[in-house]
């Protein structure tokens, strides 16, 4: 396993194309990916900075949410993981991890395409870990095109309802919870900056997260509640190979300046830095993460 810590060359840090092919049905696990995915599992080392806070993760039983849910509990903090019923297997081991770690881990699975989950969500997560005090929405879909001519509105509505009305569900529903200091974080993309052709769709939802994230840090900086976001480029998760097709993956990440995918526990501080009190000055902002490629 690569050491996070061990300065070396980035490049070259983590495993680059080409891949096995490889795909999943969605929404994919991170049991068949081949190499497996670095999460931060043997390598992501805490130091206090969330101690005692809580927090609810949607995504969080794989990929960059499960990276996430990881480097918070090692960090300190209580979380609630929030994911689909047929991803548990992944879901429940990532509750192993965060048990590891001597904080409380609490499993929440549900729809976030439907309005009522999202409030019910917030509720159970905060009854069950007795508080609420950092909101992270990663979870999310990307479905593929090959042109306009595949333009479905039914897969477009889900779509925005999962990527984008949940932010507002979640957030309206967290606000009453979240006291002075609290944090929210959104998931947008590179492809929210720089749209492929095959991913309009998706490339919508996440430049209106990216806005959304800079509106809703005003609406809420009075009440002392910061609003950032996380824009990765190419990771290395499930969402890939059950959701774009083998040529893709086999040269992921190729596009990246570094020429490679990132592993999910590159973007583990990343998180922790806007969850935690040392990024108090910043809100409305979305952080690149994206191996060297420019996002304008
Ligand atoms: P992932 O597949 O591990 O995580 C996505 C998660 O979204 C799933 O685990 C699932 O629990 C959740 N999800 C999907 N539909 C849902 C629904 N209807 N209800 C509840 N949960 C649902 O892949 P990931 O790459 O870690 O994705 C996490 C986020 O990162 C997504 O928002 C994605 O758009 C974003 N992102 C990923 C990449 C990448 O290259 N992997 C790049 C930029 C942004
Ligand atoms: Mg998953």
């Amino acid at each position: 396993m690569t050491d996070l810590y061990e300065p070396t060359n980035v490049a070259t840090k983590y495993p680059q194309p080409p891949f096995k092919p490889q795909q999943q049905p969605v929404p994919g696990t991170i049991f068949e990916m081949d190499p497996p995915a670095d999460h931060g599992e043997e390598s992501y080392k805490g130091s206090g900075r969330l101690a005692g806070r809580k927090a609810l993760i949607t995504g969080g039983d794989s990929g960059i949410g499960r990276a996430v849910a990881i480097a918070f509990a090692r960090e300190g903090a209580d979380v609630a993981l929030n994911y689909l019923d047929e991803e548990s297997a992944d879901a429940e081991d990532t509750l192993g991890f965060v048990q590891k770690a001597g904080v409380q881990g609490v499993l929440i699975p549900g729809d976030l395409a439907d309005e009522a989950f999202n409030s019910g969500l917030v509720e159970k997560a905060v009854e069950q870990l007795g508080g609420l005090d950092i909101l992270v929405m990663v979870g999310g879909r990307m479905p593929t095109v090959s042109g306009i001519e595949d333009f479905d509105t039914e897969v477009f509505d889900n779509l925005l309802r999962v990527n984008v009305h949940s932010l507002f569900w979640l957030t309206k529903a967290a606000k009453k919870h979240l006291k002075p200091g609290a944090s929210i974080i959104t998931t947008s993309s590179i492809q929210g900056f720089v749209p492929s052709p095959q991913l309009a769709e998706y490339a919508v939802t996440k430049a209106g997260i990216a806005n959304w994230t800079r509106a809703m840090a005003q609406q809420l900086a009075e009440e002392g509640i910061r609003v950032n976001g996380v824009a990765p480029g190419p990771f290395w998760t499930p969402l890939q190979p059950s959701s774009v097709p083998n040529e893709k993956i086999e040269s992921f990440g190729e596009e990246a300046a570094y020429g490679r995918p990132g592993q999910p526990v590159e973007l583990s501080s990343t998180y922790v830095y806007l969850a935690s009190q040392d990024s108090s000055y910043t809100s409305g902002e979305t952080i690149a993460v994206t191996g060297g490629t420019p996002t304008h």
